[in-house]
């Protein structure tokens, strides 16, 4: 929570509020309890009273006589009554005569008690629930709806984030430029001595989960100074201006604490352009405008950095990007198979492995794994190993990690019928098979016919042999050419088809979709861009560039480009039937199947038909091109 000792308006209004309050629940249940507690009643009732001997005692105050009757039923007992004090020069007397024992108000520190048990006691209780219960209401609604002028709520200040560069690894690349920063914070007087301008903020930009929140304390952490952190959703409030009011709070905050970082995470949601909308949110502009003029208010000579963080740069305000705000942009990408392997490595430290653990090999079975993942991974087989007795994680706890994350959890439970197991089993094998036979594929990992919760009754796993960042076209047929092999499998074996393929079908007409409209890879619309990626870093949609007449034509190419990649694929299963079958049996008897277990199969049955006939033509690995 924020640490800030002083005792600012804000605060002293918030208890002004809750005061006000507490004193008007409490005023209003005194009146209401001592309204149950007493009664009033006539003078003359009282006088009747005592003839009918019904009182047991009166107590006579200043004004009024406080009667106690004598309790006759439950219900009554504790009641008490009471009657202004009127002149009666008999009174005493009467009382007398009646037996009724007498005498003032008992006044050993019952003011100060009452004050005490009716004022001070429920002021304090009902401030404490009421503290409770509006905290929890708060964070429940994620901005306060009763958080008056509580602008301090969402600022996290940390005076030491205990994070460094070297926790975070696999961006090297950021990690640099952000280096600068670091030594700003540190020596800022030499920038200033020179005349440079200053860096005013920096923004990290990638997908989710690549740890730009992590780099952001990072920094903070390496220049040793203090980390003010904010979500930029924390700042659009319910209330018009309450948001601007936090902006200014937190750079007032900020400027006392320099040399400082001030991080504003999840900028998007308040730095959206402002044009472009015509509805238009008063609220959040009113936000983001107050942001500019902080940020080109402030002294940045005082050495206060603002990092923003972001997974969709492009909606970002043209304003905050300019020079003099967020001039800075430090892409913080998915990290490339070393990267992963050094993140696994910083977090496989403090977790007890053995000797057999490889995680260059977890790093390449991993491919567009983000830092969140991998650290769940590796979480993940621990949790494992301690289900299953272990003291320390094997790289089998990893590899089923790995899946866990790719495929959902093993379902043991869910038992296949033999048919089923039959169609499940040859449709994998068809991927792996036409993966094997093709030129352009990355090798086969392992086939597994085990259920898994996400979905998936069996699934084949490839791996590449090395990081790719370019794919040529014979590859993305290829590709297509596997993920149709399932399907294909299914018919040229059983000669139906079932509903397991459904995947298979999305993601090949994607891929085979993006050959057309975004790769130029078709002769009808050659380089013509029909569609380009809005949102780099989320999986975000393409926006289409083209007329209606010419979405059928893509929808066209499309469509060829899958036929033949299916003709292809059954083509190659058919001429490898008996392959097919083999392997298929082999993994219905044991359910999963590796890579090498699976080549050992093909080059197996190679050997002993080259030993025969030369008929080996169709297990020549280019012998299907088109
Ligand atoms: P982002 O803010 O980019 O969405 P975070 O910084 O919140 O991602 O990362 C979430 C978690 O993932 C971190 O707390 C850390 O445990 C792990 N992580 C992510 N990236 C890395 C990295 N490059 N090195 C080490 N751990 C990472
Ligand atoms: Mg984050
Ligand atoms: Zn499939």
């Amino acid at each position: 929570m924020f640490n800030n000792k002083k005792f600012n308006r804000n605060k002293l209004r918030y208890f002004i509020y809750y005061g006000l309050l507490a004193a008007m629940i409490i005023f209003i249940a005194n009146e209401y309890m001592s309204g149950l507690k007493s009664q009033h009643i006539k003078y003359s009732d009282f006088i009747n009273d005592i003839n009918q001997n019904k009182i047991s005692e009166v107590q006579i105050s200043r004004d009024k006589l406080i009667i106690i009757p004598k309790s006759q039923d439950e219900t009554d007992r504790g009641k008490v009554l009471y009657t202004e004090r009127i002149e009666d020069p008999n009174l005493i007397e009467k009382l007398n005569n009646a037996k009724i024992q007498y005498g003032g108000v008992p006044q050993e520190n019952t003011v100060l008690k009452g004050f005490f048990v009716n004022w001070v006691l429920p002021f304090i209780i009902i401030a404490f629930l009421l503290q409770l219960f509006l905290g929890k209401l708060n964070k429940k609604m994620g901005s306060g709806v009763m958080s008056f002028g509580k602008n301090t709520a969402k600022i996290y200040a940390e005076n030491e984030t205990g994070v460094n560069f070297k926790d975070v690894a696999g961006q090297e690349e950021a990690k640099e430029s952000l280096v600068e920063i670091v030594d700003f914070l540190h020596n800022s007087q030499r920038y200033v001595d020179i005349g440079a301008r200053l860096p005013k903020g920096a923004l990290l930009v990638g997908p989710p989960g690549t740890g730009k929140t992590l780099l952001a304390k990072a920094v903070a952490g390496e220049a040793k100074v203090p980390f003010f952190s904010i979500s930029g959703s924390a700042f659009v409030e319910m209330f018009v201006g309450m948001g601007a009011a936090r902006v200014r709070d937190l750079f007032q905050q900020a400027q006392e604490k320099a040399p400082c970082i001030v991080f504003i995470d999840e900028i998007d949601a308040i730095g959206k352009s402002r044009d472009g909308n015509i509805a238009g949110n008063d609220e959040r502009e009113q936000t983001l405008n107050q942001l500019l003029a902080e940020m080109d208010g402030f002294d940045s000579s005082r050495g206060v950095v603002i990092l923003a963080a972001t997974n969709r740069p492009e909606v970002l305000d043209k304003a905050l990007l300019r020079p003099g705000r967020f001039d800075r942009r430090v892409i913080v990408d998915r990290p490339d198979l070393k990267g992963r392997e050094d993140i696994l490595k910083v977090h496989i430290k403090g977790v007890k492995v053995s000797p057999d653990v490889d995680l260059n090999d977890i790093a390449k079975a991993t491919p567009g794994a983000v830092g969140a993942d991998l650290a769940n991974i590796i979480n993940e087989a621990a949790l494992r190993a301690v289900k299953n007795h272990r003291v320390e994680v094997r790289q089998e706890d990893l590899e089923e990690a790995v899946e866990v994350i790719v495929a959902g959890k093993e379902k043991k439970d869910r038992i296949l019928s033999p048919g089923e197991k039959q169609q499940v089993a040859f449709h994998e094998v068809g991927h792996a098979l036409v993966a094997a036979l093709l030129k352009h594929t990355d090798p086969v990992h392992k086939i597994t016919i085990v259920p898994r919760t996400m979905g998936a009754l069996g699934y084949t796993m490839q791996l590449p042999e090395e990081e790719k960042y370019l794919n040529t076209k014979e590859e993305m047929m290829d590709q297509i050419c596997v993920m149709l092999g399932g399907r294909s499998a299914e018919e040229v074996r059983f000669n139906s088809i079932s509903t397991g393929a459904s995947n298979d079908i999305e993601r090949a007409t994607r891929v085979a979709r993006s050959m057309v409209t975004m790769y130029g890879m078709t002769e009808r619309f050659d380089m013509m861009g029909l569609e380009s990626i809005q949102n780099k870093y989320l999986d975000g949609r393409p926006i289409q560039n083209y007329s209606a007449e010419t979405a059928s034509i893509i929808d066209e190419e499309t469509l060829k480009i899958i036929r033949k990649s299916h003709e292809k694929s059954k083509t190659i299963l058919k001429d490898n039937m008996e392959l097919l079958v083999i392997i298929s049996k082999k993994l219905i008897e044991k359910e999963t199947l590796m890579g090498d277990e699976f080549m050992g199969i093909i080059r197996e049955y190679k050997e002993k038909k080259d030993g025969g006939a030369s008929d080996s033509e169709a297990l020549l690995p280019d012998s299907h091109n088109i």
